[in-house]
């Protein structure tokens, strides 16, 4: 269905838990984020496929499962499983650290799942580790390679840039596109959490990376309500993709809405407003096609990043 300012509202970022096996220095509060989520306040499973379903019949055709770290939800095959089995959702991707993913990758595209995006902001094993507070770059690496054998296509790697931390390794990860059918994206900082708002002076615009690289050939926009643009290096496999939220507000082709894992919609990841319906699901569900339209009827026009934004949730418990 489209909201109220004629965008067409088709994708939904489904955040499966706001716990995470990492810390990266931009997402996770100082506490483990998921405390605040009260004993039988999360969405199950069977939840999930509910919501999912209630908002394929109002034209939701595509679904991101994100988190937190989606891949520590031991029912995460069951979600999939739900998902792929309702009419109407054409598409299932996951965003994952990949710290889990070698061994899930097989079972992960059993289940329904078709595109992949791994979180990957240095390859160099110690400033990985202090990024992303104890990770292990070769953990991920091995993800990565399960992913692309295991057939899920495509398979994208999002980089977040911040100045004089990891910005020199942009050739680096360009690099990889050479041989691997990868698309390699890099994502501006937003302020959302304590890091990305004290660090606004820390952003690494995209525009900055595209000039002194001529060699970049842009490709044709596929889909418009996909933020990346991408380009491409003459003879190489894969794609350098360019998200940016900060210089680049995409906000009037949007067309997504997140539903957070204790049952919030949230219409847009720059803007505190959210919409509660686990009370509506469980106890007066015939309500809840109407809360849900009015959810996406009322979607705001853009986000709010520009004015000192403050997101009352870190990416984590939002679900990037
Ligand atoms: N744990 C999974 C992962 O890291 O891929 C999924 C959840 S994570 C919140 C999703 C994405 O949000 C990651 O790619 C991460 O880099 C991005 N992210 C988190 N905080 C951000 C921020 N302040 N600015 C830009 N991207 C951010
Ligand atoms: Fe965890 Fe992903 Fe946030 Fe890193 S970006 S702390 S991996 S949720």
């Amino acid at each position: 269905m489209k909201d109220i300012y004629g965008r067409e509202i088709e994708y939904l970022r489904l955040s499966v838990t706001q716990s995470c096996n990492l810390k990266c220095i931009y997402c996770m509060p100082d506490n483990d984020g998921a405390e605040n989520i009260k004993c039988g306040r999360m969405l199950s499973a069977e939840e999930m496929g509910i919501v999912i379903k209630a908002l394929a019949g109002l034209g939701i055709k595509k679904v991101r499962i994100t988190g937190g770290e989606p891949l520590l939800r031991e029912d995460i095959y069951t979600i999939l499983r739900n998902i792929s089995n309702i009419p109407g959702i054409a598409d299932i991707s996951m965003t994952t650290n990949g710290m889990c993913l070698e061994k899930a990758a097989r079972k992960l595209k059993k289940s329904g799942l078709m595109r992949l995006n791994i979180s990957i902001d240095s390859l160099k094993k110690e400033r990985f580790a202090y990024l992303t507070g104890g990770g292990n770059i070769e953990k991920v690496l091995r993800g990565i390679k399960a992913s692309l054998e295991e057939g899920l296509n495509p398979v994208r790697l999002n980089t977040v840039l911040i100045k004089g931390v990891n910005d020199d390794e942009v050739d680096d990860f360009i690099a990889l596109t050479e041989n691997l059918p990868l698309d390699v994206r890099f994502i501006e900082l937003m302020p959302i959490g304590r890091f990305g708002e004290d660090n606004t002076d820390k952003i690494v615009y995209n525009d900055s990376i595209i000039e002194r690289r001529p060699w970049l050939v842009p490709c044709a926009v596929e889909d418009i309500g996909q933020p990346a643009r991408y380009y491409r290096i003459s003879g190489f496999k894969g794609r350098v993709g360019f998200i940016s939220p900060m210089s680049h507000k995409f906000c009037r082709n949007c067309n997504r809405i997140r539903l957070t894992c204790d049952g919030k919609i949230r219409p847009c990841l720059g803007s505190n407003g959210e919409i509660s319906i686990l009370d509506v699901l469980r106890e007066r569900p015939n309500n809840l096609v109407d809360t849900l339209k009015k959810a996406i009827f009322e979607k705001p026009r853009g986000h709010n990043f520009e004015n000192n934004f403050n997101s009352i949730r870190s990416m984590n418990m939002i679900g990037g």
